[in-house]
């Protein structure tokens, strides 16, 4: 038995079954890994794991062991056209759309009760007609959605979990809201983005559908707008990318691919906005109008075809009363529940003898039709899919986009080039960022706040406005808040550089190359992303995690964040390597960053047993041409984020800051105190000593400093300089090595803490804070502890 992790690269061959369980299974199906499709091996990512493969005419990755699980066999001739089914009847079939409209199918179900509800009633005027729009990932629904909404957006949650949800109304037709959904491949739920999508259309009821579909992919697009057409909600379909496809001699016909689904079909070019406002024209008649899709029959006429059909048959006249009473659309809670997901199963609430009912139908449909049930589901929708593209789409010929993204690969993945490539790349970056645009930026910045801030005190000081007032506003309010403002070049440059990355489909491919790396430690090659960023500062490295596709992952990963030493650090070391160990300072400042990593690690690995057990998600993912970002989508982005970020400075730390001044400036009494020696916060380090001294740091003007720290790291060398004077003279190397151990690793600065608080919550907040300060006091006592016996 052959399976596909053995194909040789470059050779081609056909599925003959997909193993494997569950959601997987079920991923690996709705990809279009089915039974009786052409697979070629293009490449093996440089540490040999995990695998580049080509289904239809687009790139998927895949791990070696779950490769493994793919059986194949080598047929004589696979055809070139990606779409190769070995189906026997479905290209002998001669019957016309028309004559299967002709038949009683199950394409949304023939009970009359049902179709009663498609009398057309517009909706009554002030209606606001909502839209979900839904499609794969890379199709162009962000860039769409950017054209349709302008700047009419607002970003939130969706209700219980932290996944962005962008809200807008179309440019012109205020009475509208569309909302951008993460991308998803099917509807059967596999990452926690897919699941917040398939809720969506589920259960906010939007009053039309957007499917967008890439029309360079168009297969895989198909089999999802199979099942949206299932749910009987007003839809139309974008066909987007046409630009690509016809500019590399490939067509559509469109008129007959609308009779063939039954909905209404618009070729647009989202990046060049051509055919929008089409779309938009088609979308607001359909919603308002209430237009359903045409019911059409998926299912094809050989035996296989002729047992599924008969299956959805009987199941939706089982479960008719109860996926009415549930609120399902019963077509697709039938051709679900035949699938096998237990989420629509338990949410259709049938009785004991009813399941029994429907195992036994499922069954007798496996048997006739030879297939089991996900993969049985899976065929009859690519069968469908392959007539309609028979008969609707001229495949371009090669493209151009994709000869250069294979050219480009060629280096960036290559076996010798994709990790120098890559260092090359982050390193350009992350110079970029942090020494010439972002610090110069930055620089202009903080010379503004300090401008602002002298004008303002002096206008405080002019106007014989109380002392602790003026206090609190500059030295508390306008120092704090404004030393975190400064940051915001930096992250806005960050995430210009990262939205290139990720828009351009680079990101895909680091994924790629250091999966296998990031799998010994319980993380899938996405984590790569976020961790880097990390070195520059944690804030914009806990907000990048949003695009990795688990929750598992997305958690652990921000968990992981606060290893990776942050520039603001740099200062401390600077600092006390120069003042202790100057002959050894390109060693200490490496061996730092060293520990951090090391430390990381470990913790990932501790994690990974007990935190977070379970496997990081299956690597199964698609690899995009490459493309140029669009503009609007990148200046969108960057509004995002500065907003964001703006948000937080005025909220969080604004708060956070004021109360550092108080514990600052006055005493245990609220008297003001001149010396800090006698404020709060001191009394407070004088509390803290006890816990401090093992590790060689029982010094309240130490503990103070490291306390500052909290709200920025920079501030750490500053608040110890004022209190100490000469700091060189008054601690030792030992507490230096102590105290730098102690640095790298305790608690993220407010504003990281504050990022993973967004994430992921108040109790993990505190968590990474607490956390992060006993490993940092495990590892100082342990540097402490040999250096005295050194
Ligand atoms: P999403 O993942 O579905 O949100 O997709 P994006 O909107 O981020 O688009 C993915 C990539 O495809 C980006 O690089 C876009 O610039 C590009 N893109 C989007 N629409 C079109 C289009 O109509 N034609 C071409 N050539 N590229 C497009
Ligand atoms: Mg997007």
């Amino acid at each position: 038995m052959e399976t596909l992790k053995n194909l040789e690269i470059g050779k081609s061959a056909v599925i003959s079954k997909v193993g494997g369980t569950g959601a997987l299974r079920q991923h690996f199906l709705d990809m279009g890994m089915i039974p009786g499709v052409k697979v070629t091996m293009m490449k093996h990512a440089p540490m040999g794991d995990p695998l580049e493969i080509r289904v239809f005419n687009y790139e998927l990755t895949l791990r070696k062991e779950e490769a493994a699980q793919i059986e194949i066999e080598y047929k004589e001739k696979p055809s070139d056209s990606g779409a190769d089914f070995s189906y026997s009847t479905a290209e002998k079939e001669t019957s016309t759309a028309s004559n299967d409209l002709l038949t009683s199918h199950p394409g949304l179900g023939e009970d009359g009760k049902y179709h009663e509800k498609e009398t057309e009633t517009p909706l009554p005027a002030g209606t606001i007609l909502t839209y979900a729009l839904v499609g794969n990932q890379n199709c162009g629904k962000t860039t769409l959605f950017n054209q349709l909404t302008g700047s009419n957006q607002h970003v939130g949650n969706f209700p219980g979990v932290t996944i962005d949800r962008k809200d807008g109304a179309i440019i012109g037709h205020p009475e509208t809201l569309v909302t951008d959904l993460p991308g998803i491949y099917s509807m059967s739920p596999f990452t926690s983005e897919e699941i917040v999508s398939r809720n969506f259309v589920l259960k906010e009821k939007p009053k039309a559908i957007l499917n967008i579909l890439d029309a360079s992919a168009i297969e895989r697009s198909l089999y999802l707008t199979m099942q949206l057409l299932e749910l009987d909600i007003p839809m139309v379909i974008a066909l987007n990318m046409m630009d690509e496809l016809t500019g590399n001699g490939g067509s559509i016909n469109i008129n007959e691919m609308e009779n063939l689904l039954g909905v209404p079909v618009v070729p647009i070019s989202a990046l060049k906005n051509e055919g929008v406002n089409e779309l938009v024209q088609h979308a607001i008649h359909i919603a308002h109008f209430q237009e359903k899709p045409v019911p059409q029959d998926f299912c094809s006429k050989d035996e296989a075809g002729g047992a599924i059909h008969r299956a959805i048959h009987a199941v939706i006249h089982l479960i008719q009363d109860h996926a009415e009473r549930a609120e399902i659309p019963v077509r697709f809670a039938a051709s679900k529940i035949i699938e096998g997901d237990k989420i629509i199963l338990n949410m259709l609430d049938l009785d004991f003898n009813e399941i029994e009912m429907l195992e036994h139908i499922v069954v007798q449909m496996e048997k006739e039709s030879g297939l089991d049930r996900s993969a049985a589901i899976a065929k009859m929708r690519y069968s469908f899919i392959n007539k309609i593209c028979g008969k609707t789409v001229k495949k371009p010929h090669e493209s151009k986009e994709h000869l250069r993204s294979e050219k480009i690969d060629k280096i960036l993945t290559g076996k010798w080039t994709a990790i120098p490539a890559f260092i090359l790349i982050m390193t350009t970056v992350f110079l970029l960022t942090f020494n010439v645009l972002g610090a110069a930026l930055q620089g202009l910045l903080e010379n503004g706040i300090d401008f602002v801030t002298n004008l303002a005190a002096t206008g405080l000081k002019n106007a014989g406005v109380n002392e602790v007032l003026q206090s609190l506003v500059i030295d508390g309010i306008f120092k704090g808040v404004g030393s975190v403002l400064s940051f915001l070049p930096i992250i806005v440059v960050m995430f210009f550089f990262l939205s290139m990355l990720e828009d351009s489909g680079y990101i895909a491919r680091v994924a790629f190359v250091m999966d296998r790396l990031l799998r010994k430690i319980g993380l899938s090659g996405r984590s790569i992303v976020p961790l880097l960023i990390g070195f520059g500062c944690t804030v914009p490295a806990v907000m990048s995690t949003r695009t990795l596709p688990s929750e598992r992952d997305r958690r652990m990963t921000i968990l992981l964040t606060p290893f990776m030493s942050c520039s603001a650090k740099l200062p401390i070391y600077a600092f006390f390597v120069s003042a202790f160990f100057p002959k050894h300072g390109g060693l200490i400042m490496g061996g730092l960053y060293f520990l951090g990593i090391v430390s990381g690690i470990l913790v990932a690995l501790l994690f990974k047993k007990t935190l977070f057990k379970g496997e990081a998600v299956p690597f199964v993912m698609e690899l995009p041409n490459y493309r140029l970002p669009g503009k609007k989508n990148v200046a969108q982005l960057l509004w995002e984020k500065s907003k964001d970020f703006l948000q937080r400075a005025f909220t969080v730390i604004f708060i956070g800051t004021i109360i550092i001044w108080f514990l600052q400036s006055f005493n245990l009494r609220f008297q003001l105190v001149a010396d800090s020696q006698q404020s709060i916060l001191a009394s407070i380090a004088g509390i803290l000593e006890p816990v401090f001294r093992p590790i060689g740091l029982g010094n309240w003007k130490i503990i103070t400093s490291l306390i500052s720290g909290f709200i920025a790291k920079e501030s750490v060398v500053s608040t110890m300089e004022i209190l100490f004077g000469d700091v060189s003279a008054a601690i030792n190397s030992l507490t230096a090595a102590s105290l730098l151990v102690f640095s790298l690793l305790y608690t993220p600065c407010i504003a990281a803490i504050s990022a993973v608080r967004r994430e992921l919550g108040t109790g993990w907040a505190a968590g990474v804070a607490l956390w992060q300060c006993a490993l940092a006091w495990i590892l100082a006592f342990a540097v402490h502890f040999i250096g005295s016996l050194v």
